[in-house]
């Protein structure tokens, strides 16, 4: 499989102050470790283009982009919520990063690559039609989303989460789509506690309780999402990916390992096979230790190239 991988400078300018764990050296750590293991000059770079206001306003009101759009942080950082912070270059991170998902979804529908992965941060998950939260600016992946249905005129797409967070956001903005399936695994109880909501057999949520791990996570993905999606037959699959559920991983109590990404994202990229032409789009979310989230992008990576 041809992958891309899609990240852009400006990602890396995103400030959020000392301490605080989503940090470009997230971004540095992967690049560096993919650098290491040889896999990095396998992989078809790709700028991130700037996503553009027509293609936020799919997914998010436009009071609430005036209002980014009106707030600038001439120096020092602001914070959108207790978690969100927000310094000068971080809107023009936040255009590359939703404007990643608008440029992985162009190249994969083109089919000059296979599939695609977005490196980049703020990560978008939580963020929902009307508010940051939780790290996201832009919902990233729901833009990527709404320019598949809206500019390449798919019917049927399908979200899958694994970040071990609940992808509220992405929830919200497709609840009363019939065109986007979503399959979420994530620690419950667990931030963001927001109730979450099962929409008959389109939004499906495997809420994993603390401790658990691989084989909980396995059996959820196997016998409740792979057969809902299988039926859904998505024209192309995404991926939230965030690597926080890896068990070197302090931001939460579920044991996953690089061993249950490269499984998840080898299950995915058989269902790609087999609906959706190969094409996958999938997206950084969370993942805040350096090390196993490095680990964990390459066996990410490696699966959707299919390397072994
Ligand atoms: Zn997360």
């Amino acid at each position: 499989m041809l992958t891309a991988f899609i990240s852009h400078p400006d990602c890396f300018e995103h400030e959020t102050g000392q301490g605080h764990p989503e940090s470009a050296a997230r971004l540095h750590a992967i690049e560096d470790h993919l650098i290491e293991v040889q896999l990095y000059y396998l992989l078809r770079h790709l700028d991130a283009g700037e996503v553009t206001r027509a293609q936020l306003l799919r997914v998010h009101d436009a009071d609430y982009l005036d209002a980014l759009d009106a707030s600038p942080v001439p120096d020092g950082l602001r914070h959108l919520d207790p978690d969100t912070v927000i310094g000068p270059h971080s809107l023009r991170a936040a255009r590359r990063a939703a404007g990643a998902l608008v440029t992985a979804v162009d190249h994969v529908m083109q089919g000059d690559v296979n599939n695609a992965f977005c490196a980049v941060r703020p990560p978008g998950h939580h963020a929902q039609r009307d508010r940051a939260m939780g790290f996201c600016i832009y919902n990233n992946i729901a833009v990527g989303v709404a320019h598949a249905l809206e500019a390449h005129g798919l019917e049927r797409v399908a979200i899958l989460d694994f970040d071990v967070h609940h992808g509220n956001g992405t929830e919200e903005i497709f609840a009363n789509d019939p065109r986007v399936m979503i399959c979420s695994t994530f620690q419950h109880p667990f931030y963001p506690d927001i109730p979450f909501e099962e929409n008959g057999s389109r939004i499906l949520c495997a809420p994993l309780p603390a401790g658990a791990g691989s084989r909980e996570f396995r059996a959820a993905v196997e016998t409740r999402f792979l057969p809902a999606l299988d039926q859904f037959r998505p024209q192309l699959l995404f991926i939230s990916a965030g690597f926080d559920a890896h068990r070197d991983d302090d931001m939460s109590a579920i044991n996953l390992t690089e061993a249950d990404y490269a499984w998840v994202t080898g299950c995915s990229v058989e269902l790609a096979r087999k609906h959706a032409g190969n094409r996958i789009v999938s997206t950084l979310e969370g993942g805040y230790e350096l090390r196993s989230l490095a680990r964990s992008v390459e066996a990410h990576l490696r699966a959707l190239m299919e390397l072994h």
